[in-house]
């Protein structure tokens, strides 16, 4: 039997309509703006965005790297929170290739970043001080466990941002999570940002892919800086056409994924031994943690899963992240279910002694 894979929802497959998109795809050089396919995905996802344009990107983390650059010169400062994706996660991109100097704010556990603190970050005019110039959110949050930031709160630090002069980047790799979860559309939650970045590939199942979306000079400057990262692409209407797909199919399933992940969340609050995050999940993710009495580490219990059949992500010495995608239906989660009480209840195994 395949594995449950809970780790992210980045393992997703290409669903067989994407299959067929991919393998019919008019296509053409994308570097020369000739790929149709690529063409028309951008416009798309512009357009639910509310955004002029849209660039295609191989990876999230290269939309955020772009986007940042396309906002900073070196030695500028963007202002984020120290739980973000982009600071965490991104292998340092924006110092080690942009030369973007951060400021890390405390995330809320809302995922949110609190205005005061952002507004008092910002640097005064003086020759010892970088020049700010950007602040980042991410929406869902994924280190604050796939909670949605809000319209109101996202509009409010748009208003902040631009009073100061900054520019907002959103970081939604999961966007189309976050209008799920609160019943908005994407734009909505888009609309203050200056540029958005969200992902093809994850609950979207897409192979490959995301966009970066913002006004047409701003693309135009982000395109320039995605050639330079290597991220210029040829006949990638092979890969765009999977994501027109996943905008026309696979957004509107997201909240089963939620609705999934609630219920694996009641069932696995049940287990002794398991303690969930107060208020997961809020989308598509579940944070877990091993409860005192139990001295193993999550590394030694995520093993014991996989030798029955489940995959979990460790996300900290004792802590685990299970992810819902188009790859988990309701069996999926009992089964998931049965092999954490079958795990957690075998007991702690003996420390087997050195002498032999
Ligand atoms: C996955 C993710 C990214 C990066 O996407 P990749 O395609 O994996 O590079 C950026 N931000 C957040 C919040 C993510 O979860």
């Amino acid at each position: 039997m395949m594995p449950i894979d809970l780790r992210s929802d980045t393992v997703t497959q290409p669903t067989p309509a994407m299959r067929r998109a991919m393998a019919e795809a008019p296509v053409g050089d994308d570097v020369y703006g000739e790929d149709p396919t690529v063409n028309r995905l951008q416009q798309m996802a512009a357009g639910l965005l509310g955004k002029e344009a849209g660039l295609f990107a191989p990876s999230g983390t290269m939309g955020n790297l772009a986007a940042v650059l396309a906002h900073c010169q070196r030695g500028d400062e963007v202002i984020l929170g120290h739980l973000s994706h982009t600071y965490l996660f991104e292998a340092g991109g924006i110092s080690a290739l942009g030369g973007v100097h951060s400021c890390q704010i405390p995330n809320r556990a809302d995922g949110t970043l609190d205005l005061e603190q952002v507004r008092s970050a910002v640097r005064p005019d003086d020759v010892h001080h970088p020049v700010t110039r950007l602040v980042c959110l991410e929406n869902t949050h994924n280190r604050c466990g796939g909670v949605a930031l809000s319209v109101d709160y996202t509009r409010a630090a748009g208003e902040l941002a631009h009073s100061l002069g900054l520019s907002l980047h959103l970081d939604g790799a999961r966007l189309f999570n976050a209008a799920a979860a609160l019943g908005v559309p994407a734009r909505s939650l888009a609309e203050p940002a200056d540029s958005v970045t969200f992902c093809l590939s994850k609950g979207l199942s897409a192979p490959v892919g995301s966009v970066l979306c913002g006004s047409e000079a701003f693309i135009r400057k982000a395109l320039r800086i995605r050639k330079m990262l290597g991220g210029g692409m040829r006949q990638a209407g092979v890969l765009a056409a999977a994501g027109i797909v996943a905008l026309e199919t696979m957004v509107e399933r997201l909240a089963e994924d939620h609705r999934r992940a609630a219920r694996l969340a009641a069932q696995l609050g049940s287990i002794p031994g398991l303690q969930l995050d107060p208020g997961s999940p809020h989308t598509n993710m579940i944070f877990a943690g091993l409860a005192p009495e139990r001295p193993e580490d999550a590394a030694a219990v995520a093993g014991r899963l996989k030798a029955a059949g489940v995959l979990v992500g460790v996300v900290g010495a004792r802590r685990f992240r299970l992810v819902t995608h188009a790859g988990i239906d309701d069996g999926a989660v009992d089964r998931a279910v049965q092999a954490f009480r079958q795990v957690l209840a075998a007991g702690i195994p003996a420390v087997s002694s050195s002498v032999t």
